[in-house]
């Protein structure tokens, strides 16, 4: 039973990771429609609404992180951010600047359209019906396992660990790239999240694909995927990223300091005056 509940935990999340998140709310590269259609149906299997209602709320946190038009405003604290901006009604300024966000694109997306059309249906098929009745049919399992297990155990458990990157990567961990802005860069919930958490540099490049850099321990899961699977099948294509010198730039000019780049040996470009400092060098 765990192993079921396990596998629909890695689909929910990637259908955040790389679709409502990098396909969808920030264009970050273009699916083919049967990577979207494959994504819609993850998507619905985690039940957090519409794909259009999420990315809606996700554009608002990154153009207003931490004001009142930010839906999880981390300010108001962690038990907010995690959770208690879904149980509260939203604030005004929120509700005023959703109209100021253009959502157009997904708007003409036939696949986005069909899941708002028939979500009730969907939600009963994909979350409900089929986890239910799958293990029940096919390897024996109780109906009561099933649902417990494989569905409200799961939600509940992937619902909080999506959420972490709202509250957790908004308040502790590093910030290398951009110190003016809340988010964090966290290993232990970035392997959680298949990669989601190196949110320090997301929030600086919003737009990359890879919503990290690669390389020096940042473990990013959606990012392998789909490049080495999706990417390969010709799925998904037009990958969007910011050149090494870009961000050695940025991580200068706006970064806490913290940046300790991987290097190959004595006199790489990434090495730092400071990481020098440390060298003895001996004279036999
Ligand atoms: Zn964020
Ligand atoms: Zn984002």
């Amino acid at each position: 039973m765990a192993e079921d509940a396990f596998v629909l935990y890695l689909v929910s999340l990637f259908s955040f990771t790389a679709g409502s998140h990098r396909l969808w709310s920030h264009r970050a590269y273009k699916a083919k429609w049967q990577l979207r259609l494959l994504l819609v149906i993850f998507q619905t299997i985690s039940f957090q609404d519409v794909v259009y209602v999420w990315v809606l709320f996700h554009r608002l946190h990154h153009k207003y992180t931490d004001t009142n038009a930010d839906p999880h405003n981390s300010k108001r604290g962690f038990f907010y951010a995690q959770i208690g901006w879904i149980m509260l009604e939203s604030h005004p300024d929120q509700i005023e600047k959703r109209k100021t966000i253009d959502m157009s694109d997904l708007k003409s997306d036939p696949i986005i359209r069909f899941q708002i059309r028939y979500y009730f249906r969907l939600l009963f098929l994909f979350f409900a019906f089929l986890p239910t009745v799958i293990p029940w049919y096919l390897w024996n399992e109780t109906l009561t396992n099933s649902w417990f297990v494989a569905v409200a155990l799961r939600h509940l458990f992937s619902l909080h660990i999506t959420s972490l990157v709202n509250s957790w990567a908004h308040m502790w961990g590093n910030q290398p790239y951009e110190k003016g802005t809340t988010g964090r860069e966290t290993l232990l919930l970035s392997i959680m999240t298949l990669g989601e958490a190196w949110h320090n540099y997301h929030h600086t490049f919003p737009w990359d694909y890879k919503a990290s850099e690669l390389g020096g321990g940042r473990i990013n899961a959606t990012t392998f995927v789909l490049k080495n699977i999706f990417g390969k099948i010709g799925w998904a294509y037009d990958f969007k990223t910011v050149s090494d010198d870009m961000i050695q730039k940025r991580i200068e000019r706006t970064g806490d300091g913290s940046y300790s780049p991987t290097i190959w040996g004595w006199g790489d470009r990434d090495q730092t005056e400071d990481n020098k400092s440390f060298a003895t060098i001996e004279k036999f």
